[in-house]
């Protein structure tokens, strides 16, 4: 048997071998809508509509089903779309239990859309193997993010996957934070992964998108209909971006997860700020496990500082390369407040009830100097 090829290997190579015809070594960005037809209802290669068939986002479904180990990839116009084009295969009724902590938008379009067409949804601490084992009889789909935004909330992915199983219920794992270079939990027997391609995957922050991975074969046919029917496909020239992103994922994770390391070790020596948040710190709840599911810990990093609101508010005006902006993911660092910002959506007592304090910071660690980036927050704290 062949050697199989790494997860680098595969990021440079997986979903496109260059085009017989031209040997074009990336994917043409394959920008028609439709396609001639011999004879009505015979598409020459079975391709009729771009909704349904484009080769540019086919090269891109490959490489994510490829480097997630699923079976079958579907990418969105955004990482929402792909959401509930998940959520658009249950029915009224469905019981689906979801972490507590999720992306802002996440927990708006459960509670403020999906729940209108009669879904139910509870919100529990996944992290958390009591509540884990406590999962309703009636769950048909337990949605997770692990590691969490904004909290970095570590869930036991193999104890989450199991607890499912013994209610009969798939499971959907938000792996925007982590990519498939540091988990990948199909592999573990999750159903569903899902991107918010705009972050890591793409990596450069210049276009929008998402993707819904499945580990299971049988569920291909069902999740295009759903993806084709719905319209939630993302463009040619949106999949073309985010493939040329893929191909270098294992080398930026790599400065992300290094500069991270650095910065929360930075700010937990610092003696102005509390509470540091990074699954690669002992400190943190998640460690053990996080170590165990995750090759590495991520490039994201949070705390909060004595002086609250006013403080952090200052801070985060006070950096000069972390720019003060929403998303995450991209080689440059940023700096942000969850509450006024990426999760202003999530009512005030849940945020509360969780812990998303309102003076909470969120750095997504980019892929400069990390030096230059441990200089810019000393002197941005020195300054507050
Ligand atoms: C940003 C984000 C989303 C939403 O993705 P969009 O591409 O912005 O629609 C979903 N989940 C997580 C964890 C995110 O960070």
């Amino acid at each position: 048997m062949k050697h199989p090829h790494g997860p680098g290997t595969r990021a440079v190579h997986a979903g496109w071998q260059p085009e017989e015809k031209t040997g074009a070594v990336m994917p043409p960005i394959y920008m028609t809508s439709t396609y001639v037809q011999d004879a009505p209802g015979q598409p020459r290669e079975g391709f009729e509509y771009s909704r349904t068939q484009n080769i540019t986002r086919f090269a891109l479904q490959d490489a994510l089903a490829d480097l997630e180990g699923g079976a079958c990839a579907f990418t969105m116009t955004s990482g929402m779309a792909a959401i509930h084009t998940l959520l658009l295969t249950l029915k009224p009724g469905d019981r689906v239990v979801a972490g507590c902590d999720l992306y802002g938008g996440t927990h708006r379009l459960f509670t403020r859309i999906e729940a209108r067409f009669g879904l139910q949804f509870d919100f529990i601490d996944t992290a958390d193997e009591a509540a884990l084992a406590a999962l309703p009889a009636d769950t048909r789909l337990l949605y997770l993010e692990t590691p969490s935004n904004p909290l970095l909330s570590i869930t036991p992915l193999e104890q989450a996957i199991a607890a499912a199983a013994r209610v009969g219920a798939e499971v959907a794992v938000d792996n925007t934070f982590a990519t498939p270079m540091l988990q990948q939990p199909l592999r573990l027997g999750a159903d569903y992964v899902i991107h918010s391609t705009t972050k890591y995957v793409s990596g450069h922050s210049d276009v929008v998108g998402g993707a819904l991975v499945a580990r299971d074969e049988a569920r291909k046919e069902d999740l295009w209909f759903h993806q084709n029917s719905a319209g939630t496909v993302n463009s040619p020239f949106d999949a073309f971006l985010t493939l040329r992103g893929l191909r270098t994922l294992h080398l930026r994770m790599q400065r992300h997860c290094e500069n991270a390391r650095l910065l929360a070790d930075f700010l937990t020596a610092h003696d102005k700020v509390e509470r540091v948040i990074f699954p690669g710190l002992p400190s943190h709840p998640g460690h053990a496990i996080a170590r165990e599911q995750m090759s590495d810990f991520g490039g994201m990093v949070c705390f909060e500082l004595p002086g609250g609101v006013p403080q952090a508010t200052a801070l985060v005006q006070a950096t000069e390369l972390f720019a003060l902006a929403e998303s995450l993911g991209g080689v440059e660092s940023l700096i942000e407040l969850p509450v006024p910002m990426t999760h202003a959506s999530v009512p005030a007592e849940h945020r509360r009830a969780i812990g998303i304090n309102d003076g909470l910071v969120r750095l997504s660690v980019g892929v400069e100097d990390g030096e230059d980036l441990r200089r810019d927050l000393e002197s941005a704290l020195a300054s507050v």
